[in-house]
């Protein structure tokens, strides 16, 4: 199973079926001497039936399920803690990995809104851990552990949408809309690096995406990156149709290099260069984040260079305004009427741009920040407080 309960058994030499291409598990059917179309009914029975137990798979001979369940697994990690926020609109898990490393993943769901529909999102991670150290992230204040696998990325998807599946959503207070039961949209914004990790990433991306797999629509992905620029004209050529948002954070170099290191390495005109080529590849439109920090990167004059950055690629530029959620770091969210401000001035530059709405702000919400409460509270001895087994903190 994907998310597996603590007194499951699993053993080294057991092979993880999660994250494998229909293709790469056609092979390993071959490989134990079974027909390449009984890959294709346990693909079915991972990714559409979302089971975690080959005990399950009724349309394979019982001496299969058997063999299955000794010499392979659906996934390998434990939900180790678990947090709801107060209206059950955000819900955040904390999973230990077959390895001891502990990963974030959120879901966030979102009532019918005039005449779009109910939307539930998977906030992913894509590493444990980052090497990029930008100082107002909490992920970025532990330094980086490892790449996740495809596997591994999937899993936090599945163990959500088994979730939702199990016991559909409906917002508080509006009993007579629809419920929601699967994930509509997932976003690469979690823990880690998505670009850094890329060629795990783009398999999982292809799974989730395939019609055979797990049949989300590209257009329903975000990547999220720090803005690495061979990975990014990389991406434009692959042909999908998944969604690009760009950290930028700053409007100059000088600032931007002071909170994210990795602008000493790629500074805004190698970034700007890689999203404009994107642009002439895919002719998609690109969202740039900018997480607001009070006194320092959110002034009239900030948000003027931002215009003059961001206003030559017209159309194709929008952007994300996101009040820095607060962690360890002394950085603080501006008053609503800079934001205002701040979004009026993108305005007359011709740049659209919207706010993220906070969310969750109880429960830990900016990714890491559970991770590092529980690391700390376990140091302590203390980890039972978070809840070691699954537990709902309400
Ligand atoms: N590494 C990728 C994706 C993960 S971070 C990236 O940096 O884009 C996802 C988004 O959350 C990024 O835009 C990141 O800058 C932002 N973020 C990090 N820490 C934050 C905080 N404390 N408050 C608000 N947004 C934050
Ligand atoms: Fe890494 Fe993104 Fe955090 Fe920067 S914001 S440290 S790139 S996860």
């Amino acid at each position: 199973m994907s998310i597996r309960g603590r007194t499951t058994e699993t053993s080294a030499s057991q092979r993880d079926l999660l994250g494998l291409t229909l293709r790469q598990l056609e092979a390993w059917f071959q490989e134990l001497g079974e027909p390449a179309y009984r890959a294709r009914q346990v693909y079915n029975w991972i990714y559409k039936h979302l089971v975690t137990d080959f005990a399950a798979m009724s349309d394979l001979p019982l001496s299969l399920r058997e063999r299955l369940a000794g010499e392979a697994t659906i996934g390998q990690a434990t939900v180790r803690s678990e947090q709801h926020s107060r209206d059950d609109r955000t819900r955040k898990i904390l999973l230990e990995l077959a390895d001891g490393r502990l990963i974030e993943s959120v879901l966030m769901l979102y009532p019918p809104l005039g005449g779009s529909s109910a939307r539930a999102t998977v906030c992913v991670s894509s590493q444990a851990g980052c090497a990029f150290g930008c100082t107002f992230c909490a992920t970025g204040q532990m330094g980086f552990e490892r790449h996740l696998s495809a596997g591994e990325i999937i899993a936090q998807v599945l163990h959500f949408a088994r979730e939702l599946r199990a016991a559909p959503w409906r917002a508080q207070g509006l009993p007579s809309s629809q419920a929601i039961d699967h994930i509509t949209n997932l976003v690469f914004m979690g823990m880690g690096e998505p670009l850094h990790n890329y060629d795990n990433l783009m398999q999982a991306v292809r799974i989730l995406n395939s019609p055979e797999g797990f049949n989300l629509g590209a257009r329903h992905m975000t990547i999220s990156t720090v803005g690495l620029p061979h990975a990014i004209r990389r991406l434009s050529r692959e042909g999908l149709q998944v969604n690009l948002a760009i950290s930028l954070h700053a409007p100059n170099d000088e600032l931007r290099s002071q909170t994210m290191p990795v602008n000493r390495k790629y500074p805004l005109a190698e970034v700007l260069a890689a999203c404009q080529d994107y642009i002439a590849a895919t002719r998609r439109q690109i969202t740039f984040e900018y997480v607001l920090l009070a006194g320092v990167n959110d002034s009239p004059a900030c948000a003027h260079q931002l215009g003059e950055l961001l206003a030559p690629l017209k159309q194709y530029a929008h952007v994300n305004c996101i009040p820095v959620n607060k962690t360890a770091a002394a950085y603080r969210p501006p008053a609503p009427e800079a934001i205002r401000r701040f979004r009026e001035i993108l305005f007359q530059h011709g740049v659209s741009n919207s706010v993220r709405a906070e969310r969750g702000d109880d429960i830990d919400a900016a990714c890491g920040q559970l991770r590092t409460r529980f690391v700390a509270l376990q140091r302590r001895g203390r980890a039972q407080e978070t809840g070691a087994e699954p537990a709902r903190t309400l």
